[in-house]
């Protein structure tokens, strides 16, 4: 598909890492078409403002701003005069720099006169000396600003001025933080006055709008601020121009340039979908996990298959022309790929055994690609023998690869009986129903990557945040549930390092599952199968049956049924019903859980995971090697 038509776009390298030619490059790579010079950056660069401007003019980048020029407007003399000193001075290193537009944002100083005439009559005065100069204003209101704070209030002052080298700036951040819109734009506003357009979402938080605009800001699609909704207002009033990117994040800054780039201009492509500018091929219909690979070597398949055997699976078929097994129980099918030279091995070396790939059940692979292609996630083609099926992936921000294949329940036909040999034979009893869901061990700089990955290419959207206790540090945990509950994907942060969450990330090398949970028609069975094939599940404590008597009411014989199957319990408020259970770690790098639904449960059993967490401690432990170093 070509390139889908766009706007320009720029983002603010205060958004990025490192030097300042760094950021310039990383901007340049992600295919940016401009950047905002952040001053402080400039301050800190130890170059002249001309070596800036010619690194960007050869990288292909233009300076779309220079900012910020602070506490400006409406001050007593004699600061006023000094102010406009302090101009002049900036406008020369604007034009060293070639950026033709400076940002004034709304004065926080006390001594700020309180006074609209004032401030437009200083704006005024700045601007006819940019326009001297060939160089133009804009004015922001800050959301903290001392007198003025609303875009309307900044208008009013940009009107009263009435000059051409002067005009607004928006910044959705400012607007949409205080519950604000630019509903009564369009009419009020010509769009030409809209000189600049600064873009950035936020988690709803609650806390001083500063510190949440200095420290949480996110690309749009990564928060909950209605961006989309901003934009479309803004269009509505005529305006188009350069989308930029302002955002003021401590784990931007401190991630890898070059990947936060990519994923800011990923969020403008999104961005100009949802608004319906420049669409990309559509979102595909989700519809199950088709597998989960695991990557291994030939120990760590045997000793995972005695795992899986426990659960109730089998060997279900054989490769025809790479090392690579398929378990199978029931409708939960798992890859065992121990083939060298593939993309398994490769995660194989990095970290050991774990999982390197998922595949999705989506209504047209083909156009996932593309959408991928659009949106600029990295697609991956394994190479094949004769006669076999490719199966196209994307990549998970990790490195994970995400196959796409279609849904054999639409007719599609499965991918299995083109490569494999498929052994005869079905489990006892039916086996597993599925795989309810993967949970992702990632690193707190990460997250906002995964967001942002399962929104614009998948369409999903993460649940609101839930925290969980360790004993060594909290983990915070999001899931992304496809609108029928058919792929269900949590992910647990952890910035501790102590705990078992940031444990896995630190074993996964960053990120990666930590979990597969199956669907189960009887999750008792599978239990007792377990038992009987000498593969306990996680031992869970009497007292966290004591205590979900007195919870939920259960009756002794309830309580002895979950306790000695060693299975967990949860309720929601409609009367759905979870019951679960879990494998130990495995080499420490993931485990397996059981988990069977009753009356539309949509949960992960949250309550669960500290009970789970202290046991898996434990038995660490007594095993030995886990607890080293916690
Ligand atoms: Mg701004
Ligand atoms: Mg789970």
């Amino acid at each position: 598909m070509a390139e889908p038509k766009r706007l320009p776009t720029s983002i603010a390298t205060v958004c990025l890492s490192g030097p300042l030619p760094d950021k310039l490059e990383a901007a340049a790579a992600a295919g940016f078409d401009g950047v905002e010079i952040f001053e402080n950056d400039l301050l800190t660069y130890d170059g002249t403002p001309a070596e800036v401007r010619s690194i960007c003019e050869g990288l292909g980048i233009s300076v779309t701003l220079f900012q910020p020029f602070r506490d400006f407007e409406a001050m007593p003399e004699p600061q006023r005069a000094r102010n406009l000193d302090r101009a002049e001075r900036k406008f020369d290193t604007m034009q060293a720099l070639g950026a033709g537009l400076v940002l004034v944002c709304s004065n926080v100083q006390p001594a700020a006169l309180d006074d609209p005439a004032r401030a437009a009559a200083d704006l005024h005065e700045m601007a006819e000396r940019a326009a001297r100069r060939g160089l133009r204003v804009c004015y922001e209101a800050l959301a903290w600003g001392r007198h003025v704070n609303r875009w309307r209030q900044a208008w009013d002052i940009v009107r009263q001025a009435d000059h051409p080298a002067l005009g607004l700036c928006l910044d959705s951040f400012h607007t949409l933080a205080l519950g604000d819109d630019l509903s009564a734009l369009a009419g009020t506003v010509p769009a030409e006055k809209v000189f600049f357009l600064q873009l950035a979402d936020a988690p709803r938080l609650s806390m001083d709008v500063l510190s949440w605009s200095r420290h949480h800001r996110l690309f749009p699609g990564q928060g909950e601020l209605p961006v989309a909704d901003f934009l479309r207002d803004l269009f509505a009033a005529g305006w188009r121009g350069t989308l930029s990117l302002e955002v003021f994040n401590d784990e931007f800054r401190a991630a890898p340039s070059r990947r936060i780039a990519r994923d800011g201009l990923r969020s403008l492509l999104w961005l100009q979908e949802q608004v319906g500018e420049a669409p990309l091929p559509a979102l595909p219909e989700l519809s199950g996990i088709e597998f989960v690979e695991f990557a291994v070597d030939g120990a760590a398949r045997e000793e995972l298959g005695r795992l899986l055997g426990g659960l109730g699976f089998r060997r279900a078929g054989i490769h025809r022309s790479k090392d690579v097994e398929l378990w199978r129980s029931g409708g939960a099918n798992l890859v065992l790929n121990a083939e060298p030279d593939s993309a398994a091995a490769e995660r194989f070396e990095q970290i050991g055994p774990s999982v390197c790939a998922m595949a999705f059940r989506v209504d047209d692979p083909a156009r996932v690609v593309a959408r991928a292609e659009a949106l600029r996630y990295p697609v991956w083609r394994e190479r094949i023998g004769a006669g076999e099926r490719r199966i196209p992936a994307v990549r998970a921000p990790d490195g994970t690869l995400v196959y796409l294949v279609e849904d054999p329940a639409r007719g599609a036909r499965p991918i299995w009986e083109d490569d494999f040999r498929l052994l005869g034979g079905e489990a006892a009893g039916g086996g597993l129903l599925g795989i309810d869901h993967a949970a992702q061990a990632v690193a707190p700089g990460m997250i906002d990557s995964f967001v942002l990955f399962y929104r614009s290419l998948f369409g999903l959207s993460p649940d609101a945040p839930w925290e969980l206790p360790d004993p060594y540090g909290l983990v915070r945990s999001r899931a992304f549930v496809s609108p029928d509950g058919s792929v269900r994907l949590p992910l647990n942060v952890s910035e501790s390092t102590r705990t078992v969450t940031g444990r896995f990330v630190s074993a996964l090398a960053g990120a990666g599952v930590h979990h597969v949970a199956f669907a189960a028609e009887d999750v008792a069975a599978v239990a007792d199968g377990a038992a009987a094939a000498g593969a306990p599940l996680l031992d869970i404590p009497a007292n966290y049956y004591a205590d979900l008597g007195a919870r939920f009411g259960l009756d002794d014989e309830a309580l002895m049924a979950l306790s000695r199957r060693h299975l967990l319990y949860d309720r929601d408020a409609s009367g759905g019903e979870f019951r679960h259970a879990y494998t130990h770690a495995f080499r420490e790098r993931f485990f397996l859980e059981v988990v069977e639904r009753r009356g539309g449960y949509g949960g992960f059993g949250a309550a669960n995971a500290g009970v789970r967490i202290a046991a898996q401690r434990r038995a660490a432990r007594t095993a030995g090697p886990l607890s080293e170093g916690v």
